[in-house]
């Protein structure tokens, strides 16, 4: 493990270039301010790139991916664009430890959906809604900080169940709208040797990554799934043929079972 967290903030990058509202909110891209939250609250535990999907390879060639710790992904409008190989990269550096955080519309990435084996399909409604989001694990580190039982967005996105994930192995968060639905909103997994951390807030004409306590979980979801074992791992099947202890059998395999 490297001293400081690499973190590679990888976002879609064409709201901003297409949308009026999107371009003044985030005048140099929504990856730029979540850049600046990861390194406002982890200052210099952390060293932060951005990549965009319009780059050669979206930014993600096997260097940039071989020293990136924790990938961020927000992505909403060209899910479809991301290449397979570059799919395929980004699992397998989960499964060897990389951490992922996947933000808001990133739900239905390529990545995401590749990593939960689901549809990740869920229910959404735009009409600028008060949110609540209930931390329901206090202790978990993705909580520290936070002053008060929830926090609330004035004017959100509603995302509500059904969430069609596998269910997760810890829930740091239940959002609850204006409008009547629920949604689990901040959710971790472990894949292989990696942390996912899945964090609802993020919809792109509301200034949600200007809020604190956003910015706060963005950068302590950073930390959690940051690798945290040296321990080896392996991805790939082996044929461990000579036994570490003797056997007392004769057994013959049929090699021609074993192709
Ligand atoms: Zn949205």
């Amino acid at each position: 493990m490297a001293e400081k967290i690499r973190v590679t903030v990888w976002h879609e990058y064409r709201h901003e270039k297409k949308n009026k509202t999107v371009a003044e909110l985030y005048p140099d891209g929504m990856h730029a301010v979540m850049k600046a939250a990861i390194e406002e609250h982890l200052g210099s535990r952390v060293s932060v790139r951005t990549a965009t999907l319009d780059e050669p390879e979206h930014g993600l060639t096997e260097a940039v991916l071989a020293e990136t710790d924790v990938l961020t992904w927000w992505g909403h409008s060209a899910h479809g664009e991301v290449r397979d190989e570059i799919v395929d990269r980004v699992q397998r550096r989960v499964l060897e430890g990389m951490g992922l955080v996947v933000l808001h519309s990133g739900h239905y990435a390529k990545v995401f959906k590749r990593l939960m084996g689901t549809t990740c399909s869920l229910r959404w409604r735009e009409a600028a809604e008060r949110e609540r989001l209930w931390c329901v694990n206090p202790g978990h580190p993705i909580a520290d900080g936070l002053s008060d039982e929830y926090f609330e967005l004035d004017h959100t996105e509603m995302y509500g169940e059904l969430f069609d994930i596998p269910a997760p192995d810890e829930l740091v968060f239940i959002s609850w709208f204006e409008g009547g639905e629920v949604f689990r909103s901040g959710c971790c997994w472990t894949r292989g040797k990696g942390r996912i951390f899945y964090f609802r807030p993020g919809h792109e004409t509301f200034p949600i990554y200007y809020d604190a306590n956003v910015r706060r979980v963005l950068a302590n979801g950073v930390a959690y799934v940051a690798p945290h074992s040296s321990a080896p791992v392996r991805i790939k099947a082996i044929n461990a043929k000579d036994p570490l202890s003797p056997i007392q059998s004769t057994h013959e395999a049929d090699p021609s079972l074993h192709r």
